[in-house]
């Protein structure tokens, strides 16, 4: 069988490695996995309720159109259901919003550094995702977007994607950038611009534009939500979309009827009710972020201030040593060598004593 050389050369998304391995491997009891920027609380009490309820009824397909869930989404963030989908996984989102609108040949851009689920699901619809390089603080640097968007000499990308926050690194992206890149796309009717927002609860900064209104003037903006950070529902797999509703109609028609199982719908529903779990998960997102930041201070390893649930750190020296050193002693964290970030790991916020442990591994690694 013949099968294309984008296909043959994509390397499979790595995830978090799993606690059981860990401990299988290293002969360890106790393992803290703090690589996947999962939630350190668990879902909501009131999701885990809503999906014990909803089990006995899974020999029914799901609600293909996810309706109470939309409901429950328009109430609380004042838009219409014209303008929402779903997916399973914004991941999901990411991979239709590419298959939708890109053509094999067809040029897309995002930045260096950049989720990597842009580039794997371009590639793997031969569309070419050309990234622009991290500004020193590695951040998207939104001048270089808007120069490369309006150079006459480069294909037109059909698709900017801009993660904000952006994971591995932490960086945001404010509000004056992003209505830069929207305001020199708009009314082009070629080039869309997705904005994912999968760490939006986490933002403290005070600059960070409201995605929500801007998509009510800006309609070549989609934008993207997931319900598996803050609201813990990672296992499950749901997340959605708000854009213009022809968008969402191309999406419609792509998608998998059943692609958001009911369990999934349920526990949306409820998660997104729970504003006690929310601010709780919120709160021990920003105190771990703040501990993090000073004992990474203390211990002389630098940082990149994070607006996610994670931090960017530099060991120095070829990550994966780092690495190991922290999985011998049951502690997982992430190396993102596949960002070309060759020096960096990735920590995510757990609980205190989560964090604490993590500390104490990098501390015995730092005075070894
Ligand atoms: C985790 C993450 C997502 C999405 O995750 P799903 O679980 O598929 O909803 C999307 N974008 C970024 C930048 C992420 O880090």
């Amino acid at each position: 069988m013949k099968v294309s050389d984008e296909i043959l050369n994509l390397v499979p998304y790595r995830p978090g490695k799993p606690i059981e391995e860990t401990q299988r491997e290293y002969g360890l009891s106790k393992v803290f996995k703090l690589a996947s920027n999962e939630n350190p609380l668990g879902p909501s009490p009131k999701a885990i309720e809503a999906m014990t309820r909803a089990i006995s009824g899974v020999h029914r397909y799901p609600d293909a159109s996810c309706y109470e869930l939309k409901q429950a989404l328009c109430q609380k963030y004042g838009i219409t259901e014209d303008r929402l989908t779903f997916g399973n996984g914004s991941n999901e989102l990411i991979d239709l919003l590419i298959r939708i609108f890109g053509e094999p040949g067809d040029t897309m851009v995002t930045s260096e550094g950049a989720f990597i689920a842009y580039q794997i699901c371009a590639q793997a619809a031969r569309v070419k995702m050309e990234k622009l390089p991290l500004s020193n603080h590695l951040g998207f640097q939104i001048p270089a977007f808007i120069e490369r968007i309006k150079d006459p000499s480069q294909p037109t990308p059909k698709v900017v994607f801009l993660a904000n926050p952006n994971n591995p690194t932490g960086s945001y992206i404010n509000e004056k950038d992003l209505v830069g890149i929207l305001e020199v796309t708009q009314g082009s009717e070629e080039t869309l611009i997705v904005l994912d927002e999968a760490y939006n609860e986490f933002v403290r900064a005070k600059d960070y534009p409201d995605s929500i209104e801007l998509q009510k003037k800006y309609p070549h903006l989609v934008v993207l939500r997931t319900l598996s950070k803050v609201y813990g529902l990672a296992g499950v797999r749901i997340g959605w979309m708000l854009a213009e509703p022809e968008i969402i109609d191309l999406v419609n028609r792509v998608r998998n009827p059943f692609n958001v199982n009911s369990l999934a719908q349920v526990a949306a529903i409820a998660a997104l009710e729970d504003d006690v779990f929310l601010q709780k998960a919120q709160t021990v997102n920003w105190e771990g972020l703040d501990y993090f930041y000073r004992e990474l201070d203390r211990l002389g390893l630098d940082y990149w201030p994070s607006e996610g649930n994670f931090v960017l750190f530099d060991t120095g020296q070829d990550s994966l040593e780092v690495y190991e050193c922290l999985l011998k002693q049951g502690v997982i964290v992430r190396p993102v060598k596949g960002y070309g970030l060759l020096t960096h790991l990735r920590l995510s916020v757990g609980l205190p004593e989560e964090n604490k442990e993590a500390i104490a591994a990098l501390e015995k690694w730092v005075n070894r």
